[in-house]
């Protein structure tokens, strides 16, 4: 794709997170735009680039490698990591990412802020919940939460920011509701527990907007921006 065929889209997407955002009385500067970029080239990441984009999210720790050493000449390109990470691949993801938000064990942390390099700044995380109780779903039970993040915030080359969620697919609005409603609640109560979290990585293209209203300070796009995926791949 062109950097003329991608404009449309993401006018489009800044718009629709402006109006949520007014919608739900919020500043529009307060919700920020994650740019899911995985399956798609490191090109089409240069192109979001031009465009102004900044921050890409990448599921798959192959294409994070790749995409990162493709586009090292622009230091201002921030990655977030927002997919199952295996206890294996965490030194790549240290080593390159500057958040990570699918934080889902202690174990993955821990490596994580031992492997991250001295001359970077510390790797900012969210812990990932799961809101849906699927038990196929990624994320920790929203009541060992308080645990997790305790243990999370107390390593030392990580710095905890907030809690990321990925609500089941259901075309029952209240359910779905329900669910990006439990994350502001449990960030308020962890945050009563004497964690300082100013983050909800919540919304995606299908759901931004209910996202917003909730109170999601960022929103991971893909489809909406690039358009259609690819057949999925395997990590
Ligand atoms: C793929 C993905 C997204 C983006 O989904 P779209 O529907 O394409 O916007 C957001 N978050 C996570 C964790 C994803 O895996």
């Amino acid at each position: 794709m062109t950097t003329a065929s991608l404009a449309p889209a993401r006018a489009a997407v800044l718009e629709r997170i402006a109006q949520a955002a007014h919608a739900a009385q919020r500043d529009p500067a307060s919700v920020h735009l994650l740019a899911v970029s995985k399956t798609f080239s490191a090109a089409d990441v240069a192109e979001q680039y031009a465009l102004g984009q900044r921050s890409f999210g990448e599921n798959y720790v192959q294409e994070l490698v790749e995409k990162h050493a493709a586009l090292i000449e622009h230091p201002d390109l921030e990655w977030h990591f927002i997919g199952p990470l295996q206890r294996n691949k965490t030194r790549l993801v240290a080593e390159r990412a500057h958040w990570v938000h699918t934080i889902d064990r202690l174990v993955i942390a821990e490596r994580l802020s031992e492997q991250r390099p001295a001359a970077l700044p510390p790797l900012q995380v969210c812990v990932q919940i799961n809101v849906s109780g699927e038990a196929s779903k990624s994320g920790v039970e929203p009541a060992a939460a308080l645990e997790l993040a305790h243990a999370v915030a107390r390593l030392p080359r990580l710095q905890l920011r907030g809690l990321m969620a990925i609500p089941e697919p259901t075309p029952d609005h209240a359910r779905l509701a329900t669910q990006f409603a439990a994350l502001p609640a449990l960030l308020k109560k962890l945050n009563a527990a004497g964690l300082q979290l100013d983050t909800l990585s919540m919304g995606m293209s299908a759901d931004l907007e209910l996202a917003i209203a909730h109170g999601a300070t960022v929103v991971r796009v893909g489809t909406a921006l690039f358009g259609a995926r690819p057949a999925k791949m395997t990590a």
